[in-house]
């Protein structure tokens, strides 16, 4: 039967091991996150332009079969002009021609406006295209990025997550109930012996009380300073290389 003190000491060097990597994947899925809405927003602003520009390039083919539809309206009145019967009748068809020549002005003022506020918009188009292409590159990385770091945490996580449970299965139940009510207020609830000193307050340990520690490893001993549980050196610096091997 292990000692109930290794059992601890195992215990709170599983633990940093599981708080650590909690830590590891730190901000990452956050970032993706975000990047996913940088990217959602992008390619709304793309969508948006090409849509303008469709609009623009439709009005343009629009205008341009009514000015064609204009040409020839002209050119048949044109040949009217030359068999009309009356000054009457001429006055009349020349005074539609200059109608007709009126609105073909006004359609080519419009077309050259809509061919400007189509180069601008094209060249948004490119740079919007551009802007969108750089931000799902970025996304991808930090994908990836994340897909890693998941892929290699989920094996450890679970390596950590089996050796914890075979120890808290040797494990006092008082002893657990209490390390676990101390992890409530310390991070690490079981900590080395360092240097006379306990390592998570750094406050003196008596040497006495260290010898009976030696000597007396069911039971447990805590800082009367911080209230962690102490471990003596020896065994946290044993338990840390089993807990790195895996040897639990
Ligand atoms: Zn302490």
């Amino acid at each position: 039967m292990t000692e109930q003190i290794t059992l601890l000491a195992k215990l709170a060097a599983i633990d940093t091991r599981l708080d650590e990597l909690h830590d590891e994947l730190g901000d990452l899925p956050q970032e993706v996150k975000a990047l996913e809405m940088i990217v959602k927003d992008k390619t709304q602003t793309v969508l948006a332009t090409e849509e303008k520009l469709k609009e623009l390039r439709h009005l343009q083919s629009n205008a341009d079969v009514s000015k064609a539809q204009i040409g020839d309206k002209e050119a048949r009145l044109t040949e009217q002009q030359f068999q009309v019967k009356n000054n009457r009748e001429f006055d009349a068809i020349t005074k539609e021609i200059e109608h007709l020549k009126e609105e073909r002005a006004t359609l080519d003022d419009r077309l050259r406006t809509a061919h400007v506020t189509e180069e601008n918009l094209a060249a948004t188009l490119e740079s919007q295209q551009a802007d969108l292409a750089e931000a799902k590159e970025r996304l991808s990385d930090k994908e990836q990025e994340l897909a890693e770091l998941t892929g290699e945490h989920n094996t450890e996580l679970r390596k950590f997550i089996e050796m914890r449970l075979r120890v808290i299965a040797d494990l006092d139940d008082t002893m657990e109930a209490e390390y676990e009510r101390i992890r409530t207020f310390h991070r690490e609830a079981a900590v080395a012996i360092r240097r006379d000193s306990c390592s998570g307050c750094f406050s003196a340990i008596p040497s006495q009380r260290i010898m009976e520690m030696k000597y007396s490893k069911d039971r447990m001993f805590t800082c009367e300073n911080c209230g962690r549980i102490l471990v003596t050196e020896d065994l946290a610096d044993s338990v840390e290389e089993m807990v790195e091997e895996g040897n639990i």
